[in-house]
This record gives C-alpha cells, structure tokens and sequence, in this order.
C-alpha cells in the first residue's frame, strides 16, 4: 500500500476509534478515582473492549495506582490490525529518519527521567536510586544504542563469477513483545528500539504488574515522530491479553521475557513464527580463595541483591571454595545488614519492596522450607519492621542461607527475591559441577585474580553468560540469553537485527 493509501485507511480506522477515546477521556476526566489506563492503539487512548480493568498496586504502600485494562483478543486483534496497517510505510522511511526517532525518543526519555524514575519505583517498589541509576538510563540508552549501530552496519556484498550478491535486512512485519515486571521499562525498550530502528510494527503487552511506563513511552514515541499505528500497548492478563497475542497469525515474531513456565505456554502458542525467549535463572556467583576479598563480597552482594533479587541476572547461589567459607559468608552476611531497606521513593534506599504481596508470599514459602531443612540463617530471613505508610508494604530483608544441599528446593528453584544460599566447594571441578548442576542457565559470575582460571572455569559453565570480577555489565553490542531452561535465542547488537529483520539477498547478473 503507497503511503496515501495507508494514511486513508488510517483515517478510517481513527474515525471509527474517536468516539469511544472521547468517551474514555471524558470519563477519565470527570472521575475522581484512581486513574484508568488506556490501550494505545493506532495512537489512540482506548479502553478495553469488554470494559473491565484491573487494580494496580504501589507494593509498599499498598494504595491503588491505577486501574488497567483488563484487554482480550478483540483488543489484540484491533492492535494487530493497526501494527500491520502502520507497518509498510514505517518500514518504507529512511533508516536516518527511524534512527532520528529512535535518539528523540531517547533525549525525551532522559528529559522526563525524574517522572519515569517515580513511577518504575511506584510500580515495582525499587528504589528510585536504583531506577534513577538502571532502569531509566537504560531505556534511553537502548534507544541511542540501536539509532547508532543500525546506521553504522554494512550491508553484505558477495561477487560471485559474473553475478553480484547483494544481502539486505527487512523488517519481520509485526512483531509482539511480551515483557515482565522487574525491569519494565528496561526490557521494554530493549526490544522496542531494534523493532522498530529495524522499520517494524509493534504490539507491546506489558506486564500487568508494572504497566505505566509502557504507556509513557507511547507519548514519548508520539513526540518524537513515530506515526501513529506503529508503536501500540495492549495491556491485561498473560492469558487473556498475552496469548492472543502470541498466537495471533499476523503477528510474525514473539520476543517474550519472562518465567520459564509461561515461556513454555508462549512457545506452544506461537506456532510457526519467530521466537525469543528470555526466561529464569538460578545463577551461581563462583569464588575462589584467591579473590580480592574486599571487592568480591562487594560484588557477590550486588549481584545477589539488586533489585531485591528480583533481576534475572541476579546470582543467588552463591558457591564459594571451602578454605574462605566461613570468612566471606560473615562479610556477605555483615555487608547485607548495612544494607538501608526502607521507602523506595527516599534517594538513600539501597532495598525497597517486592513487587506485591503474593510475590513476597512465594518468597516466604521458600524461607519455610528453609526453616524445615534446617538452614543457618546468617542474615534477614523475615519481614523488616517499617513505619507508618510502609509498615505493610511487600518488604522482606536480605537474607543469607547455609546449610543447604544441592538438591534443596532454596537451591534449584529461581525464587526471584533477596534471599541466597552459599555452598562450599572443594575444587574447581565440584565449583563446576554444583553450578552446572540446576535446569537453568542464564549467567554466572567467576571471582579470582587468576585470570587462567577464570577463563578455564567460565569455558565450562553452562551458561549465556560470565561475568569475571564483575556482575551486570552491559555492552548492548553482545548476545544476551540463556541456555536449558533459560530459554532460547539472542539479542543485542547483530543479534537483534537477526531477530528484528530477515536477511534477504538479491543476486544480479553483471553485464559486461
Ligand atoms: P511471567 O512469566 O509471570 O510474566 C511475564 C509476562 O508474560 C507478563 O507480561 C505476563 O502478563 C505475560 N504472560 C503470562 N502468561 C502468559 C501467557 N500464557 N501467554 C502470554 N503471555 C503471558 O514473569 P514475571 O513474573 O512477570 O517476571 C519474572 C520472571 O521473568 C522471572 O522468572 C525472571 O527470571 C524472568 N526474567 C527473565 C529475564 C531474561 O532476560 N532472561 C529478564 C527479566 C525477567
């Protein structure tokens, strides 16, 4: 369709939106309660077809945030149609003009950084220190990452004998884009940018958890020059907004981040389309005896902790070589009681809340186990005691564990919070075995000053990832994904583009 062609059939689709967007507005305006979100579809502000919404919770306050659609197939479908209506003449703009966007997008996200930082740490109960300093940087230098590297790549040339090949990305078409709740905007962003720098369609379902800055981005786009159509949010319940989704025929490519029991569910439903999984971990943090004891517990501790444990990256089984055990579990232990867990929104915070209060129960039925096992608590292992505003807030302190065995649930099962179990080992071979020896693998982290060893020891681990003397470094040039439960597929740098695009090569005749 030639871009008149599209922009009619566009003023279609938004006439026949107006309407209800009007009503949505009104009604939004004239209430008192808490505020309504609203999908966005071909740019429009539009409640959900069945009209029913769900609470969305600040986990350490407990008030109602906001009110989000709870969104069912009708709503894809009417996202789907706008993404593959908008898609063509996006994809047709100059690759110049989408990165413009792209590094708009990025400047207008770094110009409302106090805005999004509040709200990432409303939604999810992370300190705004860390969302100031994490997440929302991030998601503007995801958008300036992919602007750069797509405008610096180089299309493949091959000449063959009397023939010239010519390899050129095209975009995917619509792709929908599943996301979780720890990293929201983050994550979010890490797949949206390529997408559409790459000239895709998007149709983003947020997780019902932490949906708000999902739906700034639709304004910050807006601003920036993305049309309308391109950029669309369905929000909603996994199954009754995500699945559809998935298995929606025009929807070309599923990035899904998320649990390993619902990316099993998005790779049933997908069918034959393209597929990313990003799914759990149950990382281990390797230290050896000849580490610089000061900066590994400083490390091992954010790793462990960050976010509350609620990073997928985060490392919670903590292997450390037999002769240092007692020494560094006394510092991991001491540096976690130093940590300040209080109101995410004080800048002085180093751990806010879990992300609700069912998560915070999940967590809990872990330290049950623990208790049951016999574990030594070394640190944490119950409820804070926070004032007034905060005193039922989904907090729970940083916990140390020992004493458990390799096959203890504490140790196998990704329990996604502040809690960590550190195991001896005796050799490098046991090191390798225990950490290898979990259905996930995602990272790990190796600790010593013998750079031979670190590389012996990180060629062995099955994992995506080694971080050696260092945890959650980013350089969004590299793959990023896991292996075994994990999931499966790459992204970042060429990665993305392999996702976000296909390669299609064009092989001419040269005529003398
Ligand atoms: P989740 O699997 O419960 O939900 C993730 C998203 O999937 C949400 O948007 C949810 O609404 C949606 N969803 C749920 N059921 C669905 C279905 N049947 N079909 C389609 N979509 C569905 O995960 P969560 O609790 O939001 O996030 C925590 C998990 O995410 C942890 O396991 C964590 O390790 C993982 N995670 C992985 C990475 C990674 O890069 N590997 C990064 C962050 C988080």
């Amino acid at each position: 369709m030639d871009a008149h062609g599209y922009d009619r059939e566009l003023r279609e689709v938004a006439k026949r939106d107006r309407a209800r967007e009007a009503a949505f507005l009104q009604k939004h305006a004239g209430s008192g309660g808490p505020p309504q979100l609203a999908n966005r579809i071909a740019g429009r502000r539009l409640p959900p077809l069945e009209g029913t919404y769900v609470d969305k919770h600040d986990p350490a306050r407990g008030k109602v945030l906001c009110q989000v659609p709870r969104s069912g197939r009708p709503d894809v479908e009417a996202a789907v149609a706008a993404a593959k209506l908008a898609q063509p003449a996006w994809a047709a703009t100059p690759l110049a003009k989408r990165c413009a966007v792209l590094r708009r997008t990025a400047e207008l996200i770094e110009r409302d950084m106090d805005r999004l930082v509040r709200m990432e740490s409303e939604d999810t109960g992370k300190p705004v220190k860390l969302a100031g300093s994490l997440d929302i940087p991030r998601a503007a230098r995801n958008f300036r990452f992919f602007a750069d590297f797509l405008e610096s790549r180089k299309e493949a040339v091959h000449l063959t004998e009397g023939f010239r090949n010519e390899t050129h990305r095209v975009p995917v078409g619509v792709v929908g884009l599943i996301t979780p709740w720890n990293l929201p905007l983050y994550l979010l962003t890490w797949k949206v940018a390529p997408a559409l720098g790459l000239g895709n369609a998007v149709v983003a379902k947020p997780s019902e958890l932490t949906p708000r800055t999902a739906d700034a981005l639709a304004d910050l786009l807006a601003e920036a020059g993305l049309p309308d159509g391109v950029y669309n949010v369905v929000h909603g319940l996994g199954p009754e907004a995500g699945e559809p989704l998935v298995a929606h025929p025009d929807v070309r490519a599923v990035s899904f981040t998320g649990g390993t029991a619902t990316g099993a569910k998005v790779a049933a439903a997908a069918g034959p389309k393209k597929l990313s999984l990003e799914l759990g971990g149950k990382n281990a943090s390797l230290v050896f005896s000849d580490c610089d004891l000061d900066e590994t517990v400083k490390g091992v501790a954010r790793a462990a902790f960050t976010n509350q444990g609620q990073i997928c990256l985060c490392g919670s089984r903590i292997l450390v070589e037999r002769s240092l055990f007692p020494e560094f579990t006394r510092r991991l232990a001491e540096h976690a009681k130093g940590l300040r867990i209080g109101d995410p929104l004080d800048p002085a915070t180093d751990l806010g809340s879990l992300v609700s209060q069912s998560h915070r129960a999940k967590v809990e039925t872990y330290l049950e186990v623990a208790q049951d096992e016999d574990a030594t608590v070394h640190c944490g292992g119950g409820r804070p005691d926070l004032p007034g505003v905060l005193a039922d807030g989904a907090f729970l302190q940083p916990t140390v564990l020992t004493g458990l065995d390799q096959d203890s649930p504490l140790v196998q099962e990704e329990i996604f919070g502040p809690v960590v179990t550190v195991q001896p080992f005796a050799s490098e071979d046991e090191a390798i075995a225990l950490a290898n020896g979990v259905r996930y693998g995602l990272a790990a982290t190796v600790w010593t000053k013998d750079a031979n060893k670190a590389q012996r020891v990180a060629e062995r681990l099955d994992t995506g990832m080694v971080w050696v003397n260092c945890w959650l470094v980013r350089d969004l040039a590299v793959p990023f994904g896991g292996v075994k439960d994990s999931g499966f597929g790459r992204e970042g740098g060429e990665w993305s583009v392999d996702f976000y695009s296909e390669a299609r090569n064009i092989c001419t005749k040269v005529t003398p």
